[in-house]
């Protein structure tokens, strides 16, 4: 494959950093933009070229897409707390759609026709059958997934009218860090499940708890789809040959398959780890659908993408790696 120069817009987060490293394994040329809000500047190689900015400001943008002579632009930088979204709209709605508009009027301005947008499987809502397919209604059901939603539909508007090319991946649940224990999941607030039970077991919280006994599944727990951090990014990397022609359209879906419930992903930590989990049960959290896992076999066959991960215990054995060697994440 041909060396491709990427901008990489929130590449110091936990996606974007591991698809950076992902993106120069694969012998592409990743450039960095990240405001560091929520990114980390030691999630980013020091060879790597980092700009700190904002991917609203459309003259910095335009400095750095021209500069760095940018083909393709990969999007991360997304606000993604649920509970946030519903208490303050506006802020996701700026962020997660307002902002991104700005920086497509940018890469059109610049001659740049190429896009990946990091979409999520909250696009979906509460599906009414499962696996979810990419044919699945969209129905979002809080505005953060409904500002992804939004700005696929500007992606597809923009494809129709000035022939941008571009793939939409509505992740399942990230999980995992790199194999090699170099970069990880360092969040504050921390919210998702794999690293807070981790966190239990490590003695840094009281327990975890678990939220919701009662759902129509085997055992009671929510049931989700835990995808490795690393075989996402190795999905949009196959996509960067498939946005040559101007005007594509992809849309995929990027988990494993398998769901996986609240109860497993303890159990398989207290394996992994060989400690106990202290758990406290509680009741649902709103607006959490009981189930929700993937068919991924479009992107399999189109992309030929391949789970490195396909199971539970890998993807917790690699974030157990990573919480034990950065016991306080990156910056201490
Ligand atoms: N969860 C839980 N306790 C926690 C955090 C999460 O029981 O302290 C559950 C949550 O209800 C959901 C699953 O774990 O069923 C995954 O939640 P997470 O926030 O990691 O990801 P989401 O599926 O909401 O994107």
């Amino acid at each position: 494959m041909p060396t491709v120069n990427v901008l990489v817009v929130g590449g110091a987060g936990y996606i974007g950093s591991h698809c950076v490293r992902q993106l120069s394994a694969a012998g592409h040329r990743p450039v960095v933009l990240d405001n560091l809000v929520f990114g980390h500047r030691e999630a980013v190689a020091g060879e790597i070229p980092f700009y700190e900015g904002d991917l609203g400001d459309a003259t910095f943008v335009a400095k750095v897409l021209q500069g760095e002579e940018i083909e393709l632009v990969m999007h991360f930088a997304a606000f993604a707390y649920v509970g946030e979204s519903v208490e303050n709209p506006l802020k996701y709605y700026e962020n997660n759609l307002a902002k991104p508009i700005t920086l497509l009027k940018t890469m059109l301005e610049c001659r740049v026709g190429k896009f990946i947008l990091s979409s999520t499987c909250a696009t979906y809502g509460t599906p009414a059958e499962l696996p979810i397919v990419e044919e699945t209604p969209q129905r979002p059901i809080n505005p953060y997934g409904q500002s992804k939603l939004d700005l696929e539909n500007v992606l597809k508007a923009t494809a129709e009218a000035h022939g941008l090319s571009f793939a939409a991946f509505r992740y399942f649940n990230a999980s995992g860090t790199a194999e090699d224990g170099t970069i990880g999941e360092d969040h504050d607030p921390e919210t998702h499940l794999i690293p807070l039970v981790i966190q239990a077991a490590m003695g840094q919280r009281e327990d975890i708890t678990i939220f919701g006994t009662d759902y129509p599944t085997p055992d009671g727990t929510c049931l989700r789809d835990y995808v490795h951090v690393d075989d996402l990014s190795r999905a949009h990397i196959a996509a960067i040959p498939h946005l040559g022609k101007p005007g594509q359209q992809l849309f995929y879906n990027l988990g494993t398959g398998k769901p996986n419930s609240v109860r497993e992903v303890i159990d398989t930590v207290e394996k992994v780890s060989g400690l106990k989990v202290p758990v406290r049960e509680g009741p649902r959290r709103p607006g959490d659908p009981p189930s929700l896992y993937a068919d991924s076999s479009k992107a399999q066959k189109e992309l030929d993408w391949k789970i490195h991960y396909p199971d539970l215990e890998s993807i917790i054995a690699t974030a157990w790696n990573w919480h034990q060697s950065h016991p306080k994440g990156y910056s201490k």
